[in-house]
């Protein structure tokens, strides 16, 4: 199975017809290998696909980079050293071009200065654009999100036979970080060890803190598999769990579970948050679930569609997010529990297996 990029660039041209967009300009972020399979090197030299609404695309990019692009749909202008990228870019934008999509990431440097070089034009977010298309993931991206989750299903499953007590969050963070290679990611790219009232904190840094029986330790990591993340969390118990740590992570575990059954096209991305809040809520821990119900995933780790109130967007196949509610208490303790799912014809798949209960380890 393999990407249609040519399939995606027209697309792209067709929704930017719709748009009235005249040219999509595309730097650093994922719309870029979304479309080409290129990813840009994030630095000072630029690399942009000039993508004009009909006709043929171009990547600009610094002559050194050049051969690490692979054959696609595009010509290739490769500029060197002492060339003014960024005017050779402002030629190329044809001069009735009045609407200009440009990538959220691409940096201020190079928006400055096309807005010098372009003063007539009218500068949009390329968003507007691609979202319609990355937002449903077609079958392909589905099985490397699918891939990606299995493999954090393992690494759970092996650090349920580790010892926790007497280790650092960042002895444990290593050591996550190396099982989500091992496991099959090609890369891990984030790691959340917090123990103890450190677990209050969503997205505590794993500091030297030293991990003992009686805290609850919450475990978020993900990584990538062909640039597709995965993205779990588990709550760990050293040793017995308490009465109200029992409690605290049967009401996200309701909540989770409740928001995961709602999902299905048709529904609104803000209901399912709220079916999250509700169970919460009523379980009296409303004011401590201090963040939005989830986000989506694809090339990156956190996208459209948001589960957040006041995003009335529905839920449509194809669609891939996190659903990952939480209770933290300050000083005290923490506990999220975090699955991919994916929207199906008719439902829901959910992408993590991995056991949801409060695991106990030593
Ligand atoms: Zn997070
Ligand atoms: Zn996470
Ligand atoms: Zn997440």
């Amino acid at each position: 199975m393999a990407t249609d990029y040519q399939q995606r660039m027209i697309r792209a041209q067709k929704e930017m017809a719709d748009q009235k967009v005249d040219i999509l300009l595309l730097s650093s972020g994922a719309d870029l290998p979304y479309l080409t399979g290129y990813e840009a090197t994030p630095m000072e030299r630029l690399t942009m696909l000039v993508l004009p609404a009909q006709g043929e695309p171009t990547l600009v990019i610094p002559q050194l980079e050049a051969p690490r692009v692979k054959d696609g749909p595009f010509r290739i202008r490769a500029w060197q050293e002492a060339e003014d990228a960024v005017g050779l870019v402002a030629k190329m934008v044809n001069q009735g071009s009045r609407r200009i999509g440009v990538g959220d990431q691409l940096w201020s440097v190079f928006m400055v200065g096309l807005q010098q070089q372009l003063p007539g034009s009218l500068f949009t977010s390329a968003t507007a654009v691609t979202r319609p298309l990355r937002i449903r993931k077609d079958a392909y991206e589905i099985a490397a999100l699918r891939e990606a989750a299995a493999a954090t299903d393992r690494v759970v499953l092996r650090l349920r036979d580790e010892p926790f007590s007497g280790r650092t969050e960042q002895e444990m963070a290593r050591l996550i970080a190396a099982l989500t290679v091992e496991e099959g990611h090609d890369q891990a790219t984030f790691w959340i060890v917090a123990s103890g009232p450190n677990g209050a904190s969503p997205h505590h840094e794993p500091g030297g803190r030293m991990m003992e029986r009686g805290d609850l330790v919450v475990v978020d990591f993900g990584g990538k598999i062909r640039r597709y993340g995965s993205d779990c969390t588990r709550t760990f118990s050293i040793g017995p769990p308490t009465q109200q740590q029992t409690e605290v992570h049967a009401a996200v575990l309701a909540a989770q579970q409740a928001a995961t059954a709602a999902v299905r096209p048709g529904v609104m991305a803000e209901s399912i948050d709220s079916i999250a809040r509700t169970v919460i809520t009523e379980a009296g821990y409303g004011e401590y679930f201090i963040h939005r119900t989830g986000h989506g995933i694809g090339l990156d780790g956190h996208e459209h569609p948001y589960l957040v109130e006041g995003n009335s967007e529905t839920l449509e196949p194809g669609m891939c997010f996190s659903i990952e509610p939480g209770i933290y208490l300050p000083g005290r303790f923490g506990v999220r529990i975090e699955d991919i799912v994916t929207v199906t014809s008719d439902g829901v798949e959910v992408l993590n297996q991995a056991d949801r209960s409060l695991i106990v380890v030593g």
